[in-house]
C-alpha cells in the first residue's frame, strides 16, 4: 500500500491553515507532518487537529519543523513565507505558496529558490478560477476582434482593494490575446460610443460575498458570459492540497496552476 504524503502546513492557525488541516484529514492520501505558526502564537503546543476541530492528530502546533516531508503548503504572510521557503529549500521540501502580497523583490527571492526545490506560487488556487482564466483567453482569441469585453466582480464589503487581483489577472490574460487594450473602471456621464479595445471593469461590494467574477464578451446579436462564483474557501484549499500532491517528487523548478491542470 502507498504511504500517505506527509504535508507541512505553514500558517496552520490561520483561516486557510485551519481549513487545510480539516480537509487534509479527510484525504487518506495525505497526513499532517507539521503545523507551523508564529513563535508568539498563543495556541503553540496545542494539538493542531484539536485546534482545527478535527480531533487529536498527535501533531502540536509549533514554530519550526525538523525532519522531512513530501510537501509544504504556506498560507501565512509575505515576511513569514520567505524564511520558511528558505528552510524548505535547505531541507529539500517541495513548496506550495498561497500567501499573497509579495513585493517584486520578495517574489524574485521566492522564484530563486526554485533552483533547489519545486515551487508553485499562485494568488488563486481555485481550479475553477484557473480554468475560467484559460477559457477567457480562448474566448478572447476567437472573439476578441469583434466583441466588447467587460469584467464584473463582486466581493464582500470588507475587501480593501478594487478591482480584485483575480479580475486584474483576467484582464491580463485577455489582453495577452488582444495584443493591447485599455482598462476602463466603471462608466459615468456622456460616455459616447464604446471605443473598440476597451476592457470595462466593474467592482461591486456587498455583504459577505466570498467572490464572483463574470467576463462578458458582447457581440452584435449574441453574448457570451463566463462566470465563477466562490461559495466559501474550500475551492482554494482543495486546489492547494492538490498542488502539494502534484509537487511531491517533482524535480526542482517553477510550476504553475496551468502545469498542474494540464493547460
Ligand atoms: P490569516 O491571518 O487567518 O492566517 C495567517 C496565519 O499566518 C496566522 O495564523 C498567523 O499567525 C500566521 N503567521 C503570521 N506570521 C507568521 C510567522 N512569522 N510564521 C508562521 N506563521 C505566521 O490569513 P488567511 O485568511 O488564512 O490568509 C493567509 C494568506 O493566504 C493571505 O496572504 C491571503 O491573502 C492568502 N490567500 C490566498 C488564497 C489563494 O488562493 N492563493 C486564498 C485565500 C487566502
Amino acid at each position: 500500500m502507498t504511504q500517505p504524503l506527509k504535508i507541512i502546513i505553514h500558517g496552520a492557525a490561520g483561516r486557510m491553515g485551519q481549513r487545510l488541516i480539516q480537509l487534509l484529514t479527510e484525504d487518506p492520501a495525505l497526513v499532517l507532518a507539521a503545523g507551523i505558526d508564529r513563535a508568539d502564537h498563543p495556541a503553540l503546543g496545542q494539538d493542531a487537529g484539536v485546534l482545527a476541530g478535527v480531533g487529536p492528530l498527535g501533531v502540536p502546533l509549533s514554530a519550526r519543523f525538523d525532519g522531512h516531508a513530501d510537501a509544504a503548503i504556506d498560507f501565512s504572510m509575505p515576511a513569514a513565507s520567505l524564511p520558511f521557503a528558505q528552510r524548505c529549500a535547505e531541507q529539500k521540501i517541495p513548496l506550495v505558496v498561497g500567501t499573497t502580497g509579495f513585493d517584486p523583490q520578495q517574489r524574485v527571492q521566492l522564484d530563486q529558490l526554485s533552483s533547489q526545490i519545486p515551487v508553485l506560487v499562485s494568488a488563486n488556487f481555485s481550479k475553477a478560477v484557473n480554468l475560467l482564466m484559460h477559457l477567457c483567453g480562448e474566448a478572447a482569441r476567437v472573439l476578441g476582434d469583434t466583441s466588447d469585453i467587460e469584467i464584473v466582480e463582486r466581493h464582500h464589503k470588507f475587501k480593501k482593494d478594487a478591482p480584485s487581483g483575480t479580475a486584474l489577472r483576467l484582464a491580463e490574460v485577455i489582453t495577452a490575446q488582444l495584443g493591447s487594450s485599455r482598462l476602463v473602471h466603471g462608466r459615468e456621464g456622456v460616455t459616447g460610443e464604446r471605443p473598440k479595445g476597451d476592457i470595462g471593469m466593474h467592482a461591486l461590494r456587498t455583504g459577505d460575498n466570498p467572490g464572483e467574477h463574470t467576463v462578458v464578451f458582447g457581440l452584435m446579436g449574441e453574448c457570451l458570459e463566463l462566470s465563477h462564483r466562490a461559495l466559501n474557501r474550500d475551492g482554494f484549499v482543495r486546489g492547494a492540497l492538490e498542488a502539494g500532491k502534484f509537487l511531491a517528487g517533482k524535480p526542482a523548478g517553477i510550476y504553475t496552476m496551468a502545469d498542474m491542470l494540464g493547460f
